[in-house]
């Protein structure tokens, strides 16, 4: 059955006493784990009547709870909606409204957030605690229609309001093999979950993956660096997957020389672009660091780069992952030759099922099977792919198209440069002009005529931003990806007084 309802049943039968699970609490085994699965799954269903296709919200900072309901919920055949905890409440009541939510479970933290939640919309509240799994009611089991939602994730919303994002789980099954046979993760693998849960990246990278595979998840709450390394030590970790802030955070950490790193397989970064100068910090530090790229649409998984390539290519996404297809194609749906830039397309069996009840964005999306990603991308003649930017954020200046990550990589080059994000705005003259926001070191004597200077040896004129703006921090979305439509705005209010 190409589901994942019943891997930790069968894991509970190979490998019984194996650790799954690790928080700051509690280390559970395989055989606990598949026991709280059920007792969590025969209380839904008893008690809280909680049946096939019911939509079930989950808002909770990460925890070995969040995973085991993720399982339990896949054994009632309902859907997860994972619900993001930085979300402001008119953020959130919009996805509860949209996904047509009938229950939400949540932990003590968020609890004061579903009370007020319920104040403006109708559903169950539950927390871990009141789903009394002390006495359960015994499960009783259901036919598993692997093809139905089984999660409804909403997109980052990097590119306009978030969209839910329908996976089934076989996509989430599919995902996992993928990214298990690519990165081959064994049994002996422990990863560390510092991505959080509610986003696809926490769940479907290396959580689900490493269970499948009868290895150790490890699960702080939060992201705390010094509590990372810790761990990293404490539990031998093989796996460190993140963003590029994690990282970034981590190697600035004043514990990370201290930190006993010989376990550890390899750093991973995924969703967002992830500056070169992070990745060679950590190859030359003898420390393996590999990048993959996905979306929530594809479970997320779509490329990976293998071990054996972290270090002759470092900067690229790798190739794709095993049972995923791609084109890349220009405006004419045509496939480029190596080296031109298009848009990058995906098949498979990890593309979601479609947009929660948007049906014309679903078509617009997926044509023939094929799931446009937006993304701009080239390949090189050994089939490794490498990101260009984002079609949404290209910038046209006088006919010329601009992405604004190559612009973004020749300013991160700078040292000094903290982050970067160029943006485009409208000019009387060429239509469109980039322009730089720009996050220095405190003790820097940068200035911007300085940038503008060293940008110019770099890149085409038409492409140096011709604003060079120096600011204190950059605003970033609850993903923590830099919110560049929030700069916009800034911009044109800044403009405007
Ligand atoms: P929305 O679709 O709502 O605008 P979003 O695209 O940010 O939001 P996610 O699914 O969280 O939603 O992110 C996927 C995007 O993240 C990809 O389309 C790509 O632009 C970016 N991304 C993922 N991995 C990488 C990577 N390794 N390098 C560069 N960009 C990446």
């Amino acid at each position: 059955m190409k589901g994942i309802s019943n891997w930790i049943d069968q894991r509970s039968i190979i490998t019984p006493s194996r650790l799954a699970l690790i928080d700051v609490q509690r280390k559970i085994t395989y055989l606990e784990m598949s026991s709280m699965v059920n007792r969590y799954a025969g209380v839904l269903q008893s008690t809280y009547s909680i049946k096939k296709g019911d939509r079930v919200g989950i808002l909770s900072m990460n925890s070995i709870d969040f995973i085991i309901l993720l399982f339990s919920l896949a054994k009632l055949n309902a859907v997860v909606v994972p619900l993001n905890i930085r979300l402001t409440e008119d953020e959130l009541e919009y996805q509860l409204k949209d996904s047509g939510l009938q229950t939400l479970i949540v932990d003590h933290d968020n609890y004061e957030k579903g009370k007020e939640l319920l104040t403006r919309t109708n559903f169950l509240l539950l927390t871990f605690k009141t789903i009394n799994i002390a006495h359960p009611e015994p499960l009783t089991p259901i036919e598993i229609d692997s093809s139905a939602p089984y999660i409804i994730c909403y997109t980052s919303g990097t590119t306009g309001r978030p969209k839910g994002a329908v996976l089934t789980q076989e996509n989430m099954f599919w995902n996992a093999i993928n990214n298990t046979l690519s990165l081959d993760i064994t049994s002996k693998d422990k990863v560390i979950t510092l991505l959080p849960l509610f986003h696809i990246g926490g769940i479907g990278l290396f959580t689900l993956p490493v269970l499948l595979a009868g290895g150790t998840v490890i699960v702080p709450e939060r992201f705390n660096p010094e509590q990372a390394l810790e761990y990293i030590e404490k539990y031998k970790i093989t796996i460190i997957m993140g963003v590029p802030t994690i990282h970034d955070t981590l190697r600035k950490s004043p514990t990370f020389e201290k930190t006993n790193l010989t376990s550890v397989r390899f750093f991973y970064n995924g969703g967002a672009p992830c500056p070169e100068e992070l990745i060679h910090w950590y190859i030359q530090k003898g420390i393996s660091f590999g990048q993959g790229y996905g979306l929530t649409e594809t479970s997320p998984t779509v490329f990976l780069l293998s071990e054996e390539d972290f270090h002759h290519k470092a900067g690229s996404i790798g190739k794709p992952v095993m049972f995923t297809e791609i084109r890349i194609v220009d405006e004419d749906a045509k496939d480029v030759s190596p080296g031109q830039y298009g848009e990058l397309l995906v098949k498979g069996p990890n593309v979601m099922k479609e947009y929660y009840k948007l049906p014309d964005e679903t078509a617009k999306a997926i044509q023939n099977g094929w799931f446009a990603t937006g993304d701009i991308v080239r390949q090189d003649k050994e089939g490794f792919v490498y990101i260009v930017g984002r079609k949404k954020e290209m910038i046209i200046s006088g006919g010329e198209n601009i992405y604004p990550l190559e612009i973004e990589k020749v300013i991160y080059e700078i040292s000094d440069v903290v982050e970067a994000a160029v943006i485009g705005v409208p000019h009387n003259k060429w239509g469109e002009t980039p322009i730089a926001f720009i996050v220095l070191k405190e003790e820097t004597t940068l200035t911007d005529e300085k940038l503008k200077e060293l940008c110019t040896k770099k890149l085409a004129s038409y492409k140096v931003p011709s604003l060079f703006k120096i600011v204190s921090a950059l605003p970033k979305n609850a993903t923590g990806k830099i919110d560049k439509p929030t700069l916009k705005k800034y911009y044109v209010e800044e403009a405007v007084n």
